[in-house]
């Protein structure tokens, strides 16, 4: 899962995004709001973590033009002011969650889970799919009640597969998914997973679709 965090604290930013990281996201970072509008004009995220009070452009205009283009993805306001018209505004504007700083990671991390599921659909926190269940929250893929181990993009790229079985992903789509801007992407990194998650798996569990990508094997 692919997230733009738009934060200009720098202390703020790298805990965020370090936290993050290590529960699995792919985070890409911006500094003003005018570079964060540039960004979601161009490139495609599951969720914006936007902070409020934000050099040359405000996050509640930058949320006013996103809502206002009809992008409708996730949005959770992190920001420092705590005045209940600020939250009010914030979430007329059309934020689905908010946080108060400071804040705990986990719990950030816990919101932008729930906020991803109920953009998927889904109720549950588990996704299963012919006997395999991913737990999301707990980071842990279950078969026949035993636990799987996954390296974390392993894991990261399976609940993109699991998420939309129907969906075929190609390499590229995978590719900006998995990784933030600046993390360096071995060309053959994609297969490198796939192999992974097809040895602990089964062969048949992900298929390649000849020259467009690859998928779950349908149900
Ligand atoms: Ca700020």
């Amino acid at each position: 899962m692919r997230l733009l965090l738009v934060e200009d604290d720098a202390m703020i930013g790298e805990a965020i995004r370090a936290g993050l990281r290590r529960e699995g996201f792919a985070v890409d970072w911006v500094y003003d709001g005018e570079s964060a509008s540039q960004v979601l004009r161009t490139e495609e995220f599951d969720l914006l973590l936007l902070d409020l009070g934000l050099p040359r452009k405000g996050g509640l205009q930058v949320l006013t033009d996103t809502r206002a283009r009809g992008q409708e993805l996730p949005v959770l306001i992190i920001t420092a002011r705590d005045a209940v018209c600020d939250r009010i505004q914030g979430l007329d504007a059309g934020a689905d969650d908010y946080l108060v700083k400071p804040f705990d990671l986990d719990e950030l991390a816990a919101r932008i889970r729930a906020l991803l599921r109920r953009k998927s659909g889904r109720i549950a926190p588990l996704v299963e799919h012919l006997g395999v269940i991913l737990d999301a929250a707990a980071h842990r893929v279950m078969r026949d009640g035993r636990e799987i181990a996954l390296s974390p993009r392993e894991f990261a790229l399976l609940q993109l597969l699991m998420e939309r079985p129907g969906t075929i992903l190609s390499r590229a789509r995978i590719e900006e998914r998995l990784y933030g801007w600046g993390e360096e992407v071995e060309s053959n990194a994609v297969e490198v997973h796939i192999h992974g998650l097809r040895r602990k798996l089964g062969a048949d569990y992900i298929l390649n679709v000849r020259g467009v990508g690859y998928r779950v094997r349908p149900a």
